[in-house]
């Protein structure tokens, strides 16, 4: 009988080895709150290769980037993550399947995983997300509008300049020189200023508000921040770049705020989206001519309250459309107030552009 009850304990221990072994290698899997935590904050799935502290690290490092809230899975479009041995360039390839976005990771990015310093894993993670949320509009919009102020600096640029195709313009760079030499000239000294996450966030954030079409537009390459100059404007444009003064980031007041950063931009699709025929037909829209005895100066035939704000009457016909693209996109009514003509005119402009991936060279082929 005791010889059973040994037999038994002996063969009880092999079975618990072989089955904590068992434990280890067969069901190494991850937490089931991790995987629900990537499904309803950031619709993301995984397969099951994702296992030990890999799903884990990812929602560390996506949480370190958004605000997120629980019942935000709509906000990102679904996506199934899987992991590969696969050689590829930047870590990642993403494929749109069936409405579903596949991204397939290296898995060389977490070969660190069971030691303590991630740094180097979740760098590399930041990027793949930063490729993942620019890769599709929907995303990017749940990306830019969920990002936390205080994010990853290279994930907010890298955002920027794949959606947007912007570089921001750094103190004492060669392209910092040349714009302060040009701005010299008309409002002095100028000295660049840092922009903080939360500026870049609330540029984005207005970008937004044009057709997916226009997000990027040839020759709008570059931002600069100055530091507040009591004389100049608050903002210019030198180039190819949209130079804002430190005090427009300062503004209270959102439609203001929108204006301006809309009319940099509107300027831009002035040069570039209007060919002159257009351009032609936008003048007349505000009676717009050349005054006779001075070729710089503008006069126009429509009342004032055909325009938008005093600013887009004073001018001329550039600053008029700066001006009513700007309520277009903030302010309709107002712009509908003041002259049906004009708002329709923008309409059908902004209209081509609105579904995302429209190449530019339709607007180049525009302006021929
Ligand atoms: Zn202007």
């Amino acid at each position: 009988m005791k010889k059973q009850i040994l037999k038994f304990i002996v063969l009880l221990s092999i079975f618990v080895i072989i089955h904590s072994g068992c434990h280890v290698n067969l069901f190494n899997r991850p937490n089931q709150t991790t995987l629900l935590a990537l499904k309803n904050r950031y619709s993301i799935s995984l397969n099951s290769d994702w296992t030990g502290k890999k799903p884990e690290i990812l929602l560390a490092t996506l949480d370190t980037i958004y605000q997120y809230a629980d019942d935000q899975n709509d906000t990102f479009k679904a996506s199934v993550w899987v992991i590969s041995d696969e050689e590829m360039q930047d870590d990642v390839v993403i494929k749109t399947v069936n409405s579903l976005q596949l991204v397939t990771v290296n898995r060389d990015v977490f070969a660190n995983e069971e030691s303590e310093d991630l740094l180097e894993t979740k760098k590399r993670l930041l990027h793949i997300i930063a490729q993942f949320i620019t890769e599709d509009w929907s995303n990017i919009q749940a990306a830019t509008l969920l990002l936390k102020d205080s994010t990853d600096r290279d994930v907010i640029e890298l955002v920027l300049k794949e959606l947007y195709g912007l570089s921001i313009v750094r103190k004492d760079t060669p392209e910092a020189n040349k714009i302060a030499q040009i701005l010299r000239k008309y409002v002095g000294e100028v000295h660049v200023s840092e922009f903080s996450n939360e500026d870049l966030i609330k540029l984005m954030k207005v970008y937004e508000l044009f057709p997916r079409g226009l997000d990027k537009i040839p020759r709008m390459k570059y931002l600069l921040r100055r530091q507040q100059a009591p004389y100049a404007g608050s903002a210019w444009i030198v180039a190819d770049c949209i130079e804002y003064d430190a005090r427009t980031f300062r503004i209270k007041n959102q439609s203001e705020f929108k204006r301006i950063i809309i009319h940099e931009k509107a300027h831009f699709l002035w040069e570039y989206a209007l060919n002159g025929k257009l351009r032609t037909a936008w003048s007349s829209l505000g009676g717009w001519h050349k005054d006779p005895n001075n070729n710089n100066r503008w006069l126009k035939s429509k009342n004032r309250d055909e325009f938008v704000t005093d600013y887009a009457y004073a001018k001329n016909p550039n600053e008029d459309w700066a001006e009513s693209v700007a309520f277009y996109l903030s302010r309709p009514n107002k712009l509908r107030a003041c002259s049906l003509d004009k708002y329709d005119f923008i309409d059908r402009v902004m209209l081509q552009y609105q579904e995302g991936g429209v190449p530019f060279k339709r607007l180049q082929h525009i302006d021929n």
